[in-house]
């Protein structure tokens, strides 16, 4: 396999990447494979596959009395990774999350990537649990996306938590971690949040992918506030092309990100989703098109399960 930061290294032009979600738990992986087929053509250097973690739900059992249930609907990310490097014989990057795991059950996770030959790995800390309020780490796991990093770094250097362990192989990750061009919702300001980027950049990430964003200037001066803070590794655009009216005030909400003015007045006069979709890709072409003008090193690309949009785009631009 090739390390992202290799695969950077190696191009003279900026890749195409996307970001998928595994499928619900039930459903086929061939739903999978079939929607994410038509981007194939375009050479994905590698595939981001997202983690979730688990939810708590009321179940009536058998009286009529609630239980609360935990239930995780999309598992399989490894699996998942490693079926689509086995099918289309391309990289793919797990996001591995703090929230919901011990170390000993990263530790595992991680043996089991290395396993399979798997060395790029996105590192976050993960979302609250669905219905709370403040990201709690869970007992003798992870609080901040920058240990996980510590631990991975660990690992790389034959490390594992069993002090005892002789001979020990190092793994070779690549890490990547997430940064927030319009800061993250719980940072104080920008300044601080871009000290904690800088930290986890200091315990071993070797690139950043960005929170998606809408406006162009806030990505090209977060690279510059990021440069100014001493954080020189690659930084990967993360991108989303809006496909329908509710899209405006649910990715706003849900990622703490602006939606451009002359955008969300866009698509409030558009008359159904087929409109919105149309203004949605020729927006993300115009970013895409000055982002590769500005030397980009990726356009990284969220499906939230979608691809068709995604490929409008590609075919203009790949
Ligand atoms: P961190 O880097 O740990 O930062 C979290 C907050 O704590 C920030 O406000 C930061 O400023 C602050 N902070 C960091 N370190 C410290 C410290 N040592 N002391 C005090 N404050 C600190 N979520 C999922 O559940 N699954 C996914 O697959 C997933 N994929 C994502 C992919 C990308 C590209 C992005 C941008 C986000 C993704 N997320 C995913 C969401 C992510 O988990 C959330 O945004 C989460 O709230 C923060 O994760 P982080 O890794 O950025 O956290």
């Amino acid at each position: 396999m090739t390390k992202v930061v290799d695969h950077i290294k190696n191009s003279s032009s900026a890749l195409f990447s996307f970001e998928i979600l595994p499928p619900h738990a039930g459903e086929s992986i061939n739903m999978l494979f079939d929607n994410i087929a038509p981007l194939m053509e375009f050479k994905p250097k590698f595939i981001d596959v997202t983690y979730h973690r688990e939810e708590f739900v009321l179940k009536k059992r058998a009286g009529g009395l609630l239980e609360q249930k935990s239930i995780r609907k999309r598992p399989g990310t490894v699996a998942i990774c490693a079926a689509l490097m086995h099918k289309f014989h391309v990289d793919t990057v797990p996001h591995i999350i703090c929230g919901g795991f011990t170390k000993e059950e990263t530790e595992y996770a991680l043996i089991d990537l290395n396993y399979l030959g798997i060395d790029n790995v996105l590192a976050l800390r993960g979302d609250s649990i669905k219905g709370q309020s403040d990201f709690s780490a869970s007992q003798g796991g992870h609080a901040f996306a920058s240990e996980l990093v510590e631990q991975i770094q660990a690992m790389n250097h034959g490390r594992y938590i069993d002090a005892d362990l002789e001979n020990a192989i190092p793994t070779n990750f690549c890490i990547g971690v997430a940064g927030y061009p319009e800061k993250h919702f719980e940072a104080a300001n920008l300044t601080t949040d871009l000290k904690w980027l800088k930290h986890k950049v200091d315990c071993g990430a070797e690139y950043i992918v960005t929170q998606m964003f809408f406006d162009n200037s806030k990505f090209f001066s977060f690279v510059d506030k990021c440069r100014e803070a001493g954080i020189n590794i690659p930084i990967i655009p993360g991108l989303k092309p809006l496909t329908s009216k509710k899209q405006i005030s649910m990715l706003a909400s849900r990622f703490h990100i602006d939606i451009p003015e002359d955008l969300a007045d866009a698509v409030a006069k558009a008359r159904d989703d087929k409109e919105v979709r149309q203004i949605g890709v020729e927006w993300t072409i115009n970013q895409s098109k000055e982002l590769l003008t500005k030397k980009a090193p990726c356009l990284h690309f969220y499906s939230m399960g979608k691809s068709t949009a995604i490929r409008d785009i590609a075919e203009h631009l790949y």
